[in-house]
Order: C-alpha cells, then sequence, then structure tokens
C-alpha cells in the first residue's frame, strides 16, 4: 500500500512511512491524493468506510442528490475529465455523484493508495522527527510528515439520544448512515425527525409509498424547488466548450457558483418588479433565487422581502391551514442564516393524506417505545424512525480523533472554547497538519467542489515550496490565527448569519464561549486572494523551518 515515489527514494533520510497521510475518501481525499502524487510525494488515505465516496457514500437516502449544480458540482483539475464526463441531470442524484466519484479514482488510479475499513483513532505530533504518529481502529501505526485531514465538515452522523430508543422494535434509520441496501418503505407507518436538507430530501419521496409518514419538526426551513430536468445537448455543449473560463469564473464568484446575479438591489426595486424578479428565479429553481438582489443577505429589509416571497408560496401551496401555518418560517428567521433548502415537491408532499406533521416545540417528543414514539400529547405507531438530524458539524469529525500536537496538547483541549485555525487550514501548536473546510474557511457557505479544489491546491503548493526551500516543519503562528478568527466574526456580523441560531454557530450550546461564527464569510474569492498572497509572502503568520530544529519540547512528552 505504502510506495516510494522517486523524489523520496532520493531523500536523504526517509524517516517515515509516507509523505502524506490523508485521513478520509471523499472528494477532497481524493483530490489531495491525486495533487500529492502528481507533485512526488508519497501519499496513503486511510476512510474508515468498506467505500470511497465520502458524504456520497454515506448518504444514500432516496432522494438525495446535490444542491448546486452538475456541471459546477464536479472537479475542475483534469480537462479531460470535464470534456468526458456526462452528467445526466440538472442536480445530479446520489448514485450518479458516487459512479463519477468512483469513475475518477479509476481513471487517475487512486484505489491503490486507499486502505478502506480503517478508521483514524489517534495522531500524534513527534516533535522530535517532525512527524505524526498516526493510529488506527485496528492498531495500525504509520508515520507522516503531513497529515492531511480530509474527515468532512458533515460526515458524522448526529443522532440525538430519545429516551426508550433500545426498546424499539421497528428500523431506526439516519440519513447520514444509510443502508448500502438501501430500504423498502412500502406499505410502513414512518416518521422522519429533522426537516434540514436531508429530511427536505427525502419527505417526499418516502411519502410516496409508505403507508403514513409523519414529520417531526423543530424549527420551520425555507425551501425553494429544484425544478431538477434532464440536461440537453445543447446546454451540456455551452458548458463543455467554455469550461475554462466558467471555472475560473467560479473560483471567484461570492460562493463558488454562478448564478444570474441581480445587480439591483430590493430596496431600490419598486415591489412590483420585485415580486416579478422573485417569480422568475421561482420558476427557473435553484439557490439562484437567493441571488435576486444584491443585498439579500446585508439588508434585512430585501432579506424579509425573500422571505416574504417564499412564505407567500407556502400559503398558495399547502391546503391544510393548520400545516399551512407550521410550514412557514418564522419572519424572525433570516433567509439564507442556513444553507436554503432545494426541494422537489416539499410543500406539496404535506397536501397528501398519507401525511401528517407535528410541531415538537410544541409537542415535544417524549420518548420511544417498543411499537413507536410518544410525544407529550400523540403516540405514534410505527415500523420506521427516520433521523434526519443532521450531523456534529464542522469539526465532528476532527473531534472524534485524539489529535495530540505540540507538548501533548490535545487538539479537544484547544478547541473547548470554540475553533480556531489560521486561514481555515492550519491549527496554532499542530504542525504540518492540514484542514480541508474547516472552521474558519468559507467551507459549507459555498461550492464545496470549488472550496475542496482551492483547498487542496493551497496545500500541496505549501508542501511543495517547503520541500524546495529544505524545510519540513511549518505550524501557524497563535497571534494570526486569533486574528483570523477575530476577523471571519466580525466579517458576518454584516451578514443574517449571526441573527439566527444554526449550527455555523459555535455557541455556548456547543460548548463555545462567547458566540462566535465560525466560517469565513467574505466569499470565496477574496478567501481564495488572502490565502494566494500569503504562499507568495513566503507564508508570514506561520514558523516554517528545518528538520529537527524545532525541537523545544522534550521527545517524551510529544
Ligand atoms: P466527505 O465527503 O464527508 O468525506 C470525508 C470522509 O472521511 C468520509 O468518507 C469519512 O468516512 C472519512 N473519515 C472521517 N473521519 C475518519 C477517520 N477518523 N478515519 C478514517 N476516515 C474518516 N456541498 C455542495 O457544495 N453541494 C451539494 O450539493 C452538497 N450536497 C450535499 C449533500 C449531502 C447529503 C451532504 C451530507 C453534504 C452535501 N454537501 C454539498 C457538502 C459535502 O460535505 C461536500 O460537498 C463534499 O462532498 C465533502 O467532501 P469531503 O471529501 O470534504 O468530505
Ligand atoms: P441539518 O441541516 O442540520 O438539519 C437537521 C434537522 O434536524 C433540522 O431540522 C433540526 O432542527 C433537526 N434536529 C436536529 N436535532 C434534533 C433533535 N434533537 N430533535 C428534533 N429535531 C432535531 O442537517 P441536514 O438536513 O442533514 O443537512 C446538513 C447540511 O448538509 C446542509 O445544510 C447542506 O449543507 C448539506 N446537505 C445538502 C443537501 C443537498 O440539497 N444537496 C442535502 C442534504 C444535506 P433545527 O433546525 O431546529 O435545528
Amino acid at each position: 500500500m505504502i510506495e516510494k515515489s522517486k523524489a523520496a527514494e532520493e531523500s536523504p533520510a526517509p524517516e517515515v512511512d509516507v509523505d502524506a497521510l490523508i485521513v478520509g475518501a471523499g472528494f477532497a481525499g481524493l483530490l489531495a491524493l491525486y495533487k500529492l502524487r502528481q507533485a512526488g510525494f508519497t501519499v496513503l488515505a486511510l476512510e474508515a468506510s468498506e467505500s470511497i465516496g465520502g458524504v456520497w457514500n454515506w448518504n444514500r437516502y432516496p432522494g438525495a442528490r446535490c444542491d448546486v449544480e452538475s456541471m459546477q458540482y464536479s472537479y475542475s483539475f483534469s480537462e479531460e475529465l470535464q470534456q468526458t464526463w456526462e452528467w445526466s441531470e440538472r442536480y445530479a442524484t446520489q448514485p450518479e455523484i458516487l459512479r463519477y466519484i468512483e469513475h475518477v479514482a479509476d481513471r487517475f488510479d487512486l484505489n491503490r493508495h486507499i486502505q478502506l475499513n480503517t478508521r483514524v483513532v489517534s495522531a500524534t505530533y513527534q516533535a522530535h522527527e517532525n512527524a505524526w504518529q498516526i493510529q488506527t481502529n485496528e492498531g495500525q501505526e504509520i508515520r507522516a510528515r503531513f497529515c492531511i485531514m480530509a474527515t468532512g465538515c458533515l460526515s458524522a452522523a448526529r443522532m440525538p439520544e430519545f429516551p426508550g430508543k433500545e426498546k424499539f422494535k421497528g428500523d431506526i434509520l439516519h440519513t447520514g448512515h444509510w443502508p448500502k441496501s438501501g430500504y423498502d418503505f412500502t406499505g410502513k407507518n414512518v416518521a422522519v425527525i429533522g426537516t434540514g436538507s436531508s429530511g427536505i430530501q427525502a419527505i417526499p419521496m418516502i411519502a410516496k409509498t409508505a403507508n403514513s409518514l409523519t414529520v417531526l419538526q423543530r424549527t420551520a426551513t425555507y425551501s425553494v424547488p429544484a425544478r431538477n430536468r434532464m440536461l440537453d445537448e445543447t446546454e451540456k455543449r455551452a458548458w463543455k466548450e467554455n469550461y475554462a473560463q466558467l471555472r475560473e469564473t467560479a473560483r471567484y464568484a461570492p460562493s463558488g457558483t454562478l448564478y444570474e446575479f441581480g445587480e439591483r438591489k430590493a430596496e431600490e426595486t419598486p415591489l412590483q418588479d420585485q415580486t416579478d424578479e422573485f417569480e422568475k428565479r421561482w420558476a427557473k429553481g435553484g439557490p439562484g433565487f437567493l441571488r435576486a438582489f444584491s443585498d439579500i443577505s446585508s439588508s434585512q429589509i430585501a432579506n424579509k422581502a425573500a422571505g416574504d416571497f417564499i412564505r407567500a408560496k407556502i400559503a398558495d401551496i399547502v391546503k391544510d391551514p393548520e400545516k399551512r401555518s407550521l410550514l412557514t418560517p418564522a419572519t424572525t428567521l433570516p433567509v439564507g442564516s442556513k444553507r436554503i433548502c432545494v426541494d422537489t415537491g416539499y410543500f406539496e408532499t404535506f397536501n397528501r393524506e398519507n401525511v401528517d406533521l407535528i410541531d415538537i416545540r410544541n409537542d415535544p417528543i417524549k420518548g420511544i417505545e417498543e411499537n413507536g414514539l410518544s410525544t407529550k400529547k400523540r403516540k405514534l405507531d410505527l415500523d420506521c424512525i427516520v433521523f434526519a438530524t443532521g450531523f456534529d458539524v464542522i469539526v465532528g469529525s476532527l473531534m472524534k480523533i485524539d489529535i495530540k500536537g505540540l507538548a501533548g496538547r490535545t487538539l479537544r483541549e484547544k478547541w473547548k472554547n470554540g475553533p480556531g485555525t489560521y486561514l481555515g487550514l492550519m491549527v496554532a501548536g499542530f504542525p504540518n497538519l492540514f484542514l480541508v473546510t474547516g472552521p474558519g474557511s468559507p467551507s459549507v457557505l459555498t461550492n464545496m467542489m470549488v472550496s475542496i479544489e482551492q483547498h487542496i491546491e493551497w496545500i500541496t503548493a505549501c508542501v511543495e515550496s517547503m520541500r524546495r526551500q529544505g524545510n519540513d516543519y511549518i505550524d501557524p503562528d497563535e497571534a494570526a490565527e486569533s486574528k483570523w478568527m477575530d476577523d471571519a466574526n466580525s466579517l458576518a456580523e454584516t451578514m443574517p448569519f449571526l441573527r439566527a441560531n444554526s449550527w455555523y454557530m459555535a455557541s455556548p450550546e456547543s460548548g463555545s464561549s462567547p458566540r462566535r461564527f465560525m466560517l469565513y464569510s467574505g466569499g470565496v474569492g477574496k478567501y481564495r486572494e488572502i490565502c494566494e498572497q500569503v504562499a507568495q509572502q513566503n507564508y508570514p503568520g506561520f514558523n516554517i523551518g528545518a528538520r529537527h530544529v524545532v525541537c523545544d519540547v522534550p521527545a517524551e512528552l510529544s
């Protein structure tokens, strides 16, 4: 599995098993393998699952598909790949995206560097060697110069603990951990808990075959129709003929996705024109709805106009007055303060006779029993409970690994009051450990393919530059890290995010004090420019050195 590249064979002191150990084999891990191998480093990826694909391997629930158009939710690193791969739908389904990932792994001969069924349980920085000692669930130990945490920001499924869950005789499923063999809902009495993007995609599909479906909703969600359809040859050709230029524009677009960006401000647009524009976007479908006007995220008036339009649409669609009222997001919840959901027939599903809705803020879940679930006011007989309750986000998969940096300090200890990184890419005190789409980066605010490619390109260029200069130690400055996180939080103050309770926030409830925004909201273009500038200026804010120079910690402590 571990192969030596030519560069490594020539290295005077090959003291590690592998130059770069990559944790995770989703979109990010695969690209890291490809890019670092191409740069001449020895590479190995460890993946907890029995299959590659990350999110698209774990989330096999019915209705799962992307919310960024397929032509944009794909790798851009290979012109040959993007010219030859044929997406069939505007928003590709999970099986199609997984086929694409498998195709990429085959095409670029990546599988031979991937060890499946292998969970990394600990990673310890050995200061005397400038190396990471990685331990797996099988007791395997690997020493690597660099460790790339491509562990995903939505990869640790969150299963809330309701009392009595273990007594349930039916089936319990989580959207983020769906059985590979699929699940047949035909004729079953089903409950779905959670109405985020996953719940909203799964609910219409489950309703089609279940005998009854009860949706347990905590917060009403903004959703816009996807208007998914087959892609026709003309539009695919238009993308492919202009891919180079379109991808480059996307790299600097606010969220890394190309939309028709409305240049007018809603605040300055007459009401009828506003409605016409929203109507046009609703008919077209997709998250481009939020790009109708340039001030939707910066002006509360504009934001409310967009929210009011969606509320009016829900009122038109949902026939039952009680369900309609429960499904309508509160006016105090800014639209876009959480990633907007993109659905196919979600609100329409509540017009079906076999679909019911419970507001669990008003009628909370008391517990799960042998044959179903009880809320304060109702008892449901169930064959199956689907948890669409999301993930331990952004840091969840990292926190599951026992990561020890300089002086044996753990990442859990360092982040106990909330996560901090410099540029979203590295953590002070954890040398040679790179994060992908972690806290402090644009991450889930964006088209993640664009963010992943930018991160992996930056990381690869960074370690190449270190090799050129004879360095193999890099660690960000505490001060640079604090400033970066403070600046990221300040940036978010002008956006709708801070006015909502969402998992974008590290909050006292999640152990963080003070409440802080976890991501960089200045846009992928601005972020890219900052990262490029740091690289061009030879990495200010980072301590970079040669092998063994930073050895102030006795080996036995590290
Ligand atoms: P992941 O795909 O999450 O891969 C991480 C891998 O690391 C996993 O395979 C996991 O098993 C492995 N791993 C974690 N911990 C360990 C460990 N300790 N040891 C070994 N292996 C480990 N983003 C968009 O931009 N557009 C979309 O349309 C979109 N749709 C989404 C739909 C769903 C259902 C979900 C959940 C997310 C979606 N996302 C979307 C966000 C998605 O997270 C990214 O687009 C992207 O797939 C992330 O890739 P990744 O490689 O960074 O992480
Ligand atoms: P999510 O957005 O976190 O939604 C989880 C849902 O479960 C919310 O409705 C939440 O309610 C509810 N919930 C959580 N804990 C609960 C509890 N203890 N009791 C009752 N309800 C509970 O998770 P997700 O839907 O899996 O989506 C996560 C992210 O993945 C998305 O934002 C998106 O980035 C990505 N995704 C994208 C797509 C796509 O369209 N391509 C599909 C799926 C996922 P509250 O709102 O009250 O917290």
